[in-house]
């Protein structure tokens, strides 16, 4: 039977226009962006082509935008670029219990080096409260970093409420919207937005790609040094091909994203109200409606979620238990756990996400092999529990 994947918030396939889009700067054009000949200026016309279009999507100037080789390098850069450049001024940063590692481990060696770090918690839905980061000012504030959207949840954070509250009070605002950016409309400068990390391989780009857009006027410590690329933001070669693709992959976002997430969001909602209705001891993890429109996380009573993930694998479908980077450790997620889910609940938890290759029938025989899988799970556990 046809694989089914499910795991689209772990990464997406690069589309086939995307790829097209990248071929010839692996020959022909293979050029050095950097280099004054022609074929070089050729290959540095894609790359500003490129940028002009990241830019055109997020409402923002084409300067603004820096390639990276994706979204863990633009958080670093984001978290100790922009907290190096304002040590002077203050060493507080305010973050969430419930960002991507990549924004986590930066802040914990930041911390290391003598910097302060705020976490704020989150509700049970996974909401962060924007007068919680308020409260966590203080005069020696510098950054704040809160994501826009989950990975492992899919819960979407009022970043316009957040981004507000920093610009009263002249503190530079950084978002993670690996998860959003190509899926959801984000005006940086409705959202006063300073500094946001966006990834190709989340979009239907290629992988090892990404950028970090930073306002005009905000000073950044490069983290990467050597050549002067980027504008002396961020040193090495141009990945031309997979900023090509990246540039393909937005003008495709741009195009198809509005549809699309309107396409994902009624087949989350069908898929969450057949499990939640059809399969008992079930509960959603995350935000009820506040949500991405391609993500379901869903809690299992009495099932283990490894097993549940391994029967489905079995059956040829391909989800995720709660985070792709997590799948593989036995501590439980730190997002499931920020939550309020208990050691055993972050266990019993599944995520699975939609995206552009999904079709109805691909849930339904989810749905399907779910159900039957749950309930053998259940039946095996129940068995094991009488013979004690
Ligand atoms: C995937 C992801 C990242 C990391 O991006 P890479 O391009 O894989 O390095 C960071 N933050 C979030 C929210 C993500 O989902």
């Amino acid at each position: 039977m046809k694989p089914v994947y499910l795991d689209y918030a772990a990464t997406t396939p690069a589309d086939d226009e995307v790829v097209k889009a990248m071929l010839p700067f692996f020959g022909e054009t293979f050029a050095n962006p950097s280099s004054v000949h022609t074929p070089g200026q050729k290959a540095r016309t894609a790359v500003e082509k490129s940028r002009s279009r990241v830019a055109a999507l997020l409402g923002a100037a084409a300067e603004e935008i820096i390639f990276t080789s994706g979204g863990t390098e633009s958080d670093n850069l984001a978290l100790k670029g922009l907290a190096a450049a304002r040590r002077d001024f203050g060493d507080h940063i305010v973050t969430s219990a419930i960002e991507h590692h990549a924004v986590l481990r930066p802040c914990e060696t930041l911390e290391r080096q003598g910097f302060r770090v705020t976490r704020v918690k989150v509700d049970a839905t996974g909401m962060v409260d924007p007068g919680d980061v308020k409260k966590a000012l203080t005069e020696k504030t510098i950054l704040i970093s809160i994501m826009h959207a989950n990975n492992e949840i899919g819960t979407i954070q009022p970043i316009g409420e957040i981004g507000r509250i920093a610009r009263e009070r002249g503190v530079v605002f950084h978002t993670d919207a690996v998860q959003t950016f190509g899926h959801l409309p984000i005006d940086v400068d409705r959202l006063n937005i300073d500094a946001l990390s966006a990834s190709g391989h989340k979009f239907y780009g290629p992988k090892g790609v990404g950028f970090l857009y930073l306002r005009k006027g905000t000073r950044i410590l490069p983290q990467m040094e050597g050549g002067e690329q980027e504008r002396d933001r961020r040193a090495s070669t141009h990945n031309v091909p997979g900023i090509a693709g990246l540039g393909k992959a937005v003008e495709l976002a741009g195009e198809r994203m509005a549809a699309e997430a309107e396409r994902l969001a009624a087949m989350r909602d069908r898929a969450v109200e057949r499990i939640l209705t059809g399969i008992e001891r079930t509960h959603l993890n995350g935000h009820p409606r506040l949500r991405l429109p391609n993500n379901v996380n869903i809690r299992f009573d009495g099932v283990e979620g490894e097993a549940l993930l391994f029967g489905l694998d079995m059956a040829g479908i391909a989800c995720s238990s709660g985070s792709a980077c997590t799948s593989s450790s036995v501590d439980p997620s730190h997002v499931l756990a920020a939550i309020g889910l208990q050691r055993q609940e972050a266990h019993s938890s599944l995520r699975f996400s939609l995206g552009r290759g999904t079709a109805d029938g691909d849930v339904d025989r989810f749905l399907d092999v779910l159900t039957v899988t749950v309930a053998r799970l259940r039946a095996l556990a129940a068995g094991r529990g009488a013979r004690g």
